[in-house]
């Protein structure tokens, strides 16, 4: 893992940080983004990239409760070995006892690099 990927970790949620650090065992993969400020996320949103107004991802919660990951090397054109990776992720996260929702599965934009917690709403 690199310095960038070890600093962005620090930043998730100690379950879904667990489901990386076990999906590595299987698959050659970057964590790319994790915790996300407000201003970023309003940036985001103003550019289209994300549905989501400040405060309303699941990136915005400290510890993150979300992270974007892609296949290395990562080539965007390549969606097969994103499909994989999501099988990876999502098959470590039920070894793990995680429940997490992939972005993949998304209604609206499919966003193949996402995966969140299934929260508890009441905690939110
Ligand atoms: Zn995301």
């Amino acid at each position: 893992m690199t310095p960038k990927e070890l600093e962005l970790l620090r930043s998730l949620d100690g379950r879904l940080r667990k489901v990386v650090e076990y999906a590595k065992q299987f698959y050659n993969f970057t964590v790319i983004e994790t915790y996300r400020s407000h201003e970023r996320q309003e940036e985001l949103y103003k550019q289209g990239r994300s549905k989501a107004r400040a405060g309303q991802s699941p990136h915005n919660r400290f510890p993150s409760f979300a992270f974007d990951a892609v296949p290395f090397p990562c080539d965007w054109n390549d969606i097969p070995s994103f499909a994989r990776l999501n099988g990876i992720i999502e098959a470590s996260a039920f070894a793990c006892g995680v429940p997490i929702k992939l972005g993949a599965d998304f209604k609206s934009i499919k966003d193949m690099p996402h995966y969140e917690l299934l929260e508890d709403k009441k905690n939110g």
